[in-house]
């Protein structure tokens, strides 16, 4: 994202909507600038505000006019007054922050928007996770924090070493150079994206070495890590095999998300039983 610093006025309200705080405003230039660094491409500054095409001059020199009367002329806290925000052409490896960032961009690599993965959201209809199997997301960054991808490269190795399986329909599973190392994408470590998941699936007999793993991996990641884990409930309801492993390892067990299987069966191999 670019602003255009002869549009620019300096009202500042850009600087509210980005949820990585990338937007400030220099007190050298007197115009809103954004770290590029740190800016995940996420659109929310451009989608958010909305656009109003006042003549900057104009407007700067109103906003001088007041200052000097001791008052103020600011636009409604919702706009850009002179639609100074520039959308760059994203080119690759850049393009990845909006991908994993902008919630209205569908993935390339799945067809999902936001962090491109159903996960085990939509289980009952695509039978990802079966008896007897346990789907883990280990998801990075957070609005304010994000991540990058050498950050989420750390645990996707160290969980590659013991030999898991990553989820295909997974767009990280897709940036992995080799997914029996884990390895992503040189090109695309030091991006930084809002946030992002990693998703494997293990015999219920491996909970307890997975939780281990993510544990001591997650120390070592600069941001924040939420793990998910995701079950076959039974014929009644209830889901007795991973709970009392959680249980034993010390977790307050609390029901995310239920799926109540009333959807169309995507997974040709469920549906045929
Ligand atoms: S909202 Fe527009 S005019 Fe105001 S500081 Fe941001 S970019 Fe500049
Ligand atoms: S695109 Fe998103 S991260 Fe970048 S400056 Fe705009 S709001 Fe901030």
């Amino acid at each position: 994202m670019y602003i255009n610093p002869d549009k620019c006025v300096a009202c500042g309200n850009c600087t509210y909507v980005c949820p990585m705080g990338a937007i400030y405003v220099d007190p050298a230039t007197k115009r809103s600038t954004i770290d590029r660094d740190e800016c995940v491409e996420c659109f929310s500054c451009y989608n958010g505000l909305s656009q109003e095409h006042l003549n900057p001059t104009l407007v700067r020199g109103m906003r001088k006019i007041f200052s000097m009367m001791r008052l103020r002329f600011d636009p409604e806290p919702d706009v850009c007054p002179t639609a100074a925000f520039e959308p760059d052409k994203l080119e690759w490896p850049r393009v990845v922050r909006r991908a994993f960032s902008d919630p209205r961009v569908p993935h390339e690599s799945t067809g999902i928007e936001g962090r491109g993965t159903e996960e085990v959201k939509t289980n009952d209809i695509s039978g990802r996770v079966k008896v007897g199997e346990v789907g883990f997301t280990i998801e990075f960054g957070r609005p304010g924090l994000g991540t990058r991808f050498y950050e989420i490269e750390k645990m996707s190795m160290a969980l590659a070493k013991i030999g898991v399986d990553f989820e295909k329909k997974n767009p990280v599973t897709t940036l992995m150079t080799d997914t029996k190392t884990g390895k992503i994408r040189e090109d695309i470590l030091n991006e930084k994206v809002l946030s992002a998941i990693l998703e494997i699936k293990v015999a219920v007999s491996r909970v307890e070495e997975i939780i281990n793993v993510v544990h001591q991996v997650e120390k070592q990641v600069d941001t924040v890590v939420v793990l998910g884990v995701g079950v076959k409930c039974d014929e009644n309801g209830d889901e007795n095999v991973v709970r009392p492993v959680l249980e034993r390892l010390g977790y307050n067990i609390e029901r995310a998300k239920t799926n109540a299987g009333l959807g169309r069966i995507t997974n040709k191999e469920v549906a045929a039983k």
